[in-house]
């Protein structure tokens, strides 16, 4: 094997990920981070001298995690220390999914015994719940590859000739209407409506109540941390606050230096990248659904009824959806309550929550006294029925907006980057790893998956690194 100079752009979860993995395989790899911290969208901030998650926070399909993992191991000499040594991460699961209101009613999922939608639920995670190994294959699998195939005939007989999520929820007529709806808002956690994903994003809720939601100790950025560690350790260098400028040809310069390397990969949103590289970035990018999110330290706990994860949805669903496609606020939205007592997950000792409202990507800044944010809190503190609103619990707080996600890449702050068409969504979005026409670039992260969060970068990352690597004729072993 040639050793290879590689700059990784970027130090989100993708760029960490192939960095690590590249780096563990005995390449020269160089990672470039214009912002001062490692995780990109998973970022770690402190309000008050306590640790919040500004990014993702739970974590689903931790196997995608272990493959993961797995592949670093296989990737080192028979004596390098395993990744579990290096950098140990502990998943702590959530007792459940999340609370979920809607329409005066609420229920957990998993639906809680004695709960007007338990048999329907227990019908639903029964029959969806055991699919989660399918759709982990198809995560961290190479399309090309035939484990594909299986995994795909088992999901697909599911479906029918239902193929996105609302055709196929609707034809459920024994579930009742409610249930259908908090079942499929969780497209949204792709960015995306019901009606533009594939059926598959029916069955995640099911697969996250089966295989559960987890966080782990010390919050999400942990795994930001924990693939840094992994990469540095296995010899690459991460270098932050070093904003790349323009890519070419076996050519990156930064506002500080410039690199000659062999290969280069992206970690970068699509239009950055188009943007960096000099080409036109096309306007007209169909977006996923933006945020505004508060991060705010409270004076007192929470009542016990409250869990950590909860979902306070709109009356009208398909009205949010609707503004969310014409980038308009909608009346009422999807939020999430992410509450943690002093002492829970995170190392704090005060409570903590992170209101977060699903919004339009328009690209605006919010503060805590704008209009829809007073709303939404107001709305938020009567459905939990809470002692007092909470905007008169918080003592400091911090706010992300449109405006900020932008930063990470345009499209009015689109958390989720650019959405594809139904039958592109999810698994099927023909991503472009790289291309014969410039062999030296590769590409990983959120925008050669979009819409799958954590589980499809790093799966994104193994797909994309293992061609990489084979490309090299560097795909088994480092050489001792
Ligand atoms: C509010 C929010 C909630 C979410 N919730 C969840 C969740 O609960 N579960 C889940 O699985 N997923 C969730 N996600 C999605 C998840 O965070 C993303 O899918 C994932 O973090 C994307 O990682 P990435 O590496 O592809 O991109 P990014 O994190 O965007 O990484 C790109 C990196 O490139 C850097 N960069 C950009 N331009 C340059 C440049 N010119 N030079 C150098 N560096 C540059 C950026 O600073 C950034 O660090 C959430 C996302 C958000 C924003």
């Amino acid at each position: 094997m040639t050793r290879r100079r590689i700059i990784v752009i970027g130090a989100g979860l993708g760029g960490l990920a192939s960095a690590a993995l590249l780096s563990r395989a005995g390449h020269d790899v160089t990672v470039l981070e214009r912002n001062g911290w490692v995780g990109g969208k998973s970022r770690r901030i402190q309000v008050a001298g306590q640790r919040i998650d500004t990014g993702p926070s739970l974590v689903t399909f931790p196997a995608a995690i272990e493959k993961f993992l797995q592949r670093f191991d296989e990737l080192g000499t028979r004596d390098s220390r395993k990744a579990r040594e290096i950098a140990p991460l502990d998943l702590q699961r959530l007792p459940e999914v999340g609370r979920y209101f809607f329409r005066g009613q609420s229920a957990n999922l998993p639906v809680e015994k004695g709960h007007a939608w338990k048999p329907a639920w227990d019908r639903f995670e029964a029959e969806h719940g055991p699919l989660g190994n399918h759709i982990t294959t198809m995560l961290t699998n190479d399309p090309w590859d035939a484990a594909i195939v299986p995994a795909a005939a088992q999901l697909f007989r599911h479906y029918g000739r239902r193929l996105t999520t609302k055709k196929y929820l609707d034809g459920l007529s024994w579930m009742p209407e409610d249930l259908r709806e908090v079942i499929s808002i969780h497209t949204l956690n792709a960015g995306v409506a019901p009606s533009a994903t594939l059926a598959l994003f029916a069955t995640m809720p099911a697969v996250m109540a089966t295989d559960g939601v987890w966080v782990p100790t010390g919050g999400v950025n942990e795994l930001a941390q924990m693939l840094a560690r992994l990469a540095m350790e296995s010899g690459a260098s991460v270098h932050l606050d070093e904003r790349v400028t323009s890519v070419s040809r076996r050519r990156v310069v930064t506002e500080s230096a410039t690199y000659e390397p062999d290969i280069i990969v992206s970690g970068l949103d699509k239009g950055v990248l188009d943007g960096l590289r000099g080409k036109k970035v096309k306007k007209s990018r169909s977006a996923s659904c933006s945020g505004i999110a508060v991060f705010a330290v409270l004076d007192t706990e929470l009542p016990s009824s409250v869990v950590t994860h909860s979902v306070i949805m709109p009356d009208e669903p398909d009205d949010l959806y609707a503004s969310l496609k014409s980038r308009t606020l909608p009346a009422q939205t999807m939020a999430f309550l992410n509450y943690y007592r002093a002492g829970h997950i995170y190392p704090n000792d005060r409570p903590t929550v992170a209101i977060l409202l699903t919004a339009p990507p328009n690209g605006k800044s919010y503060d805590l006294t704008s209009e829809f944010v007073q709303r939404e809190m107001t709305r938020i503190s009567g459905v939990l029925g809470l002692p007092r609103p909470l905007a008169d619990m918080i003592t400091d707080h911090a706010i992300l907006h449109p405006q900020y996600f932008a930063g990470f890449g345009g499209l009015g702050g689109a958390l989720y980057g650019e959405s594809n068409p139904w039958w592109r969504s999810g698994p099927f979005h023909s991503p472009t790893y790289s291309s014969r026409l410039s062999p030296w670039l590769w590409r990983v992260g959120a925008s050669v998956h979009p819409g799958g969060g954590i589980p499809a970068v790093l799966g994104g990352a193994l797909i994309s690194t293992n061609r990489l690597l084979r490309s090299l004729g560097n795909g088994q072993h480092r050489p001792e």
